[in-house]
């Protein structure tokens, strides 16, 4: 089976290891790095900019742990050559392993030159690579809206980010979506005052308005300024810094700016034409749930086809596509169920959720039965003087199934496993609170919440 695959960010490494592992010849063409936007400019870098930023807030609370008063000083240099090493080392170590696979990594751009040639660009010379199947996972780019222009200095991207030439003295940030409270947590914890422009009236409009609560609270506490209602249209670079003009009248002045307002999919130079693969009005390519678009061998996946758009579904798609494209696990019961997706934003405290969520049990009218049990209860949070936020369970209140929940607080994005395990599991809660957690343990609240 040759299998073309064009991208190597989750999507395409995945699909890549899989199917050579299942013997198939696979050709993977990356144009930039393998490992793709999300080890070099999205999940990596960002969490460890956040790790940086969270080591000096340990340090500022080191007080109220009985420690003397600590306090770091940044060393930009050497906090962007961390973050680059860790991108770099990432790339390596999975072209290392790709490569002791038997893939064959081709470095070019990539299109589609007809419905089973991909042809690549490879400095100026051109190679066509015939295909039995193909899968297009080239991703996306951070959307930059006509009414700002971005210089790199002043008004920013996300990944002008890693970190920007200088820690901005008063942050700006458009979007208010995960990516956005995550640049503000980032910023106000490398020491930038932050304003947050919001849209509509909540933080995380898409999230659970007790988790958007409580993030509001914590950003208020640390000083971020939080512009609600309000819509940005234009921005400009001012002598000293930045004004943010909003649709109601409001200016809001900074000294940086960073937008964070989404991506839109790379789709655009793919050759789709040349096939005939179908896009939608946004770029992103439809497919069914085996990731096939309306050619049933040229798959599509990651960001240029989910609308839940994480590098964890991106791998989950990687790996069920090459199982489907070498012939393996074809029944129902096999298909990813995004419904079971867990997700994460690395904020402080951190918020994670899976399964189903209040709002929408109660649009459908489902009975449920929710608890909810505070980190403050729990030793362990105590002892690292961290004990703000909770444990929201959601179950079904007649046979004790698992369905969901939400986690804010320290290590939350971790602890939202055992919940994500116990709803693919199908699990009950009797199943958590009889389990025999460690003490002290952040994750006794879990089993606390399900008594
Ligand atoms: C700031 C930020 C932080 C994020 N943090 C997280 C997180 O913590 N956890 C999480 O799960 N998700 C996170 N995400 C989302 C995650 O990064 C994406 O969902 C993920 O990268 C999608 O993977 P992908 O395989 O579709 O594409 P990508 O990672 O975008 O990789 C696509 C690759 O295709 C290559 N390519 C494009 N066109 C061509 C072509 N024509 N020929 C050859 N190669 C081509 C690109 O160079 C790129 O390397 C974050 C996103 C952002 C913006």
């Amino acid at each position: 089976m040759r299998f073309v695959i064009v991208g190597g960010g989750p999507a395409g490494v995945e699909a890549a290891a899989t199917a050579s592992r299942l013997g198939g010849e696979v050709t993977l063409i990356e144009r930039s790095v393998i490992g793709g936007a999300a080890n070099l400019w999205d999940c990596i870098p960002s969490k460890a900019m956040i790790a940086a930023g969270a080591m000096v807030t340990s340090l500022r609370r080191g007080r109220a742990l009985g420690l003397p008063e600590m306090t770091s000083g940044l060393d930009l240099p050497a906090l962007r050559a961390r973050v680059d090493a860790i991108s770099t080392g990432l790339a390596a170590s999975t072209t290392r392993q790709l490569e002791s696979q038997g893939v064959r990594i081709v470095h070019g751009t990539a299109r589609l030159a007809g419905t089973h040639e991909v042809a690549i660009d490879a400095d100026g010379r051109e190679e066509i690579v015939g295909a039995d199947a193909i899968l297009l996972a080239t991703g996306s780019t951070p959307r930059i809206p006509d009414w700002a222009e971005i210089d790199g200095e002043r008004i920013l991207i996300t990944r002008q980010a890693y970190p920007p030439p200088a820690i901005p003295e008063h942050l700006i940030v458009v979007g208010s979506g995960v990516t956005g409270v995550e640049f503000v947590h980032m910023f106000r914890s490398l020491g930038s005052k932050v304003t947050l422009i919001v849209s509509r009236q909540q933080v995380l409009p898409n999230k659970d308005p007790e988790v958007a609560a409580a993030l509001e609270t914590d950003f208020l506490s640390s000083g971020v300024e939080l512009a609600k209602g309000a819509r940005a249209t234009g921005a400009s670079v001012t002598g000293t810094g930045v004004a943010v003009t909003c649709e109601d009248g409001r200016t809001i002045h900074g000294s940086h700016l960073l937008l964070a307002i989404g991506s839109v999919p790379n789709s655009g130079d793919l050759g789709l034409k040349n096939a005939g693969v179908k896009t939608e009005s946004s770029g992103q390519i439809p497919v069914n749930h085996h990731c096939q678009t309306n050619l049933s061998h040229i798959y599509a996946a990651g960001d240029l086809s989910s609308r839940l758009q994480l590098a964890s579904i991106a791998s989950a798609q990687g790996r069920k596509i090459a199982e489907h494209v070498m012939g393996l696990h074809t029944s129902v019961h096999r298909h990813l169920d995004y419904d079971k997706a867990a997700s994460a934003i690395f904020t402080e405290p951190e918020i994670a959720d899976v399964g189903l969520a209040e709002a929408e049990a109660f649009a459908a009218g489902r009975k449920i039965r929710i608890t909810k049990v505070p980190f403050a209860l729990n030793a362990k949070a105590m002892i690292e003087g961290d004990p703000r936020g909770f444990v929201k369970l959601i179950s079904d209140p007649a046979t004790g199934a698992v369905l969901g929940g939400s986690i804010v607080g320290a290590h939350a994005a971790e602890l939202i496993s055992v919940l994500a395990l116990a709803i693919t599991a199908h699990l009950c809660v009797d199943d958590l609170a009889e389990s025999l957690f460690v003490h002290p343990a952040l994750a006794e609240v879990i089993a606390a919440a399900a008594e």
